[in-house]
């Protein structure tokens, strides 16, 4: 069958990955001119690159660490020591780490919790450990009933001091969500916190060995084009033809620069397109349909990334840190972390601000100026003195609608890969899957979406040559473009 897909980000590039490997030939559409979505990421004029996020890959990634190593890329992840490393917000350029002895879980969990004494006292350390043992006897059940609560209403309802909050979940909620313990759902914190108890490595991080699009994004291209599918940066979709039953006719690709819009039709349509874009879409006759309303519940968060390069090493650290910082989340310096981006000499720090609602629409200048003074309390030795580090150049990249902002109750709005529209699927973080709006829930999303089609397929109404609807127009049936008029916009191939 050919798949129209929209959107060339992990959960669209998976989709299309694992469509191949069923034997159908994906066609995605990306309507920008880079590949990845939220992984995005762009080289200077100095070759320097710079990313739409700081992106970490979990122990607890299984379907994107499958994915890796059916892509023959697993030498590219570097795996980091078996730590977490929080900044002191009272000892500014000291750290406190919890550490993972090498035992199964949960118990190298318990231990790095109990052998940190700087962030949480034993009556907290305790009283945290008595919170959790619902969620550990009850599972997945306990933890989907808990999005009722934001997480600072669930530790309290759990008496656990309002310390063990601030210490330490400050800093993990912005690095899940980007919003802080109050607006966050306890589901979220409840699943990360299972998958990083329950296995041995589930918190156990890597950094990609280069930019996401480079090294992840376009070995995925390679391999969907060699098994003869088609990918096309510079494709927006614009509109969802519907047939007269409602169903899918075709996607309208905007022609850019000057070229007339296009027709592309397929037996099967995926959006991979973000929640906030996918709304807006929506095709009039959809929008009584209960599964698309609910969509109206899931809105992307703000985020920022910053980007700094400096005239000196700022630390030697070669893993994430917890900024612990009311402007900051976490940060790494990407010159130890990743080998693309090494040098010996100098820094350059990647970092996430966040909750960043009220600097989304703030300049890069003063998005910077505020970073600077942060980094004087995370960095006193190198700010600060008589010969502070200079800062050479920097890229800010805005996110205003990142990943969907995980508040309480959100979970009843996650749909379904399957539509009620019978030849029209969804791929995204956003859709429901057991992990978080994630790289790993992007992938698993896509390959959950392949698997639709594929009992789509194997049920009869959507083999090839059969009418996905009723009354379709004969017409419309027609494979490939309805109107192949030239593009600008460009197909990808193997490097
Ligand atoms: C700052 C930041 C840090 C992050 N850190 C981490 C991390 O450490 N670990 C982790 O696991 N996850 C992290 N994430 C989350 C992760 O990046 C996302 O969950 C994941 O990449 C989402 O993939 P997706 O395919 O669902 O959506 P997207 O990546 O948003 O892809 C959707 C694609 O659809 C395209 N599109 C939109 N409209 C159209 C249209 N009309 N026609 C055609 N195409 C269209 C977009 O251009 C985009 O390429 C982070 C995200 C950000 C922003």
């Amino acid at each position: 069958m050919r798949v129209a897909i929209a959107g060339a980000g992990l959960a669209g590039l998976s989709c299309a990955k694992y469509l191949t490997d069923f034997g159908h030939t994906p066609i995605l559409l990306e309507r920008r001119d880079v590949l990845g979505g939220k992984v995005a990421a762009w080289q200077d004029s100095d070759g320097d690159w710079y990313e739409t996020g700081l992106h970490i890959f979990f122990g607890a990634y299984p379907n994107m660490l499958q994915l890796i190593k059916e892509l023959g890329i697993e030498d590219r992840l570097q795996w980091k020591e078996h730590t977490m490393i929080f900044n002191q917000p009272h000892a500014p350029g000291t750290y406190s780490r919890f550490d993972f002895p090498n035992l199964p879980a949960p118990f190298n969990g318990i231990m790095a919790i109990l052998g940190n004494n700087d962030m949480l006292t034993w009556p907290e350390k305790i009283r945290f450990g008595l919170g959790l043992i619902p969620a550990m006897i009850q599972g997945q059940r306990y933890v989907e009933e808990m999005d009722k609560y934001s997480w600072s209403e669930w530790l309290k309802k759990q008496n656990i001091p309002p310390r063990v909050e601030k210490e330490v979940f400050i800093a993990m909620s912005k690095a899940l969500n980007f919003i802080n313990p109050d607006e966050i759902s306890a589901t979220i914190l409840l699943t990360a916190l299972n998958r990083f108890l329950q296995e041995k490595n589930g918190s156990k991080m890597a950094f990609l060995d280069g930019s996401p699009t480079d090294r992840l994004c376009q070995p995925m291209v390679d391999y969907i084009t060699d098994r003869g599918g088609e990918v096309r940066l510079n494709a927006p979709v614009k509109e969802f033809l519907l047939n007269p039953d409602n169903t899918v006719r075709g996607f309208l690709i905007r022609g850019l620069n000057d070229a007339a819009d296009e027709v592309l039709t397929a037996d099967v349509y995926v959006s991979a397109m973000p929640v906030d874009p996918l709304k807006a879409m929506l095709p009039k006759p959809w929008h009584q349909m209960e599964y698309f309303q609910k969509l109206e519940g899931l809105e992307g968060v703000p985020v920022i990334n910053l980007h700094l390069w400096f005239d000196r090493k700022l630390t030697e650290i070669d893993h994430l840190l917890f900024s612990r910082s009311p402007l900051l989340s976490v940060y790494a310096d990407m010159s130890n972390t990743c080998r693309g981006y090494a040098n010996e000499e100098r820094s350059m720090l990647e970092l996430v601000l966040a909750p960043a609602k009220d600097w989304i629409s703030k300049s890069d200048q003063e998005i910077v100026d505020a970073t600077l003074q942060e980094l004087e309390k995370l960095f006193p030795d190198h700010f600060g003195s008589s010969n502070p580090a200079k800062l050479l150049k920097y890229h800010v990249v805005k996110t205003p609608r990142s990943v969907y902002k995980a508040t309480p109750g959100r979970q009843q709005y996650r749909p379904e890969q399957k539509s009620p529209i019978a030849n029209f699927f969804l791929a995204g973080d956003y859709t429901m899957q057991r992990y978080l709006a994630s790289m790993e829930g992007a992938v698993l999303s896509g390959k959950l979406t392949a698997q639709a089609i594929l009992s789509y397929e194997e049920s009869g109404v959507g083999s090839v040559g059969a009418n996905p609807c009723a009354h379709l127009e004969p017409e419309v049936t027609s494979q490939g473009l309805e109107v192949p008029l030239a593009s600008s916009s460009q197909t990808l191939t193997k490097n």
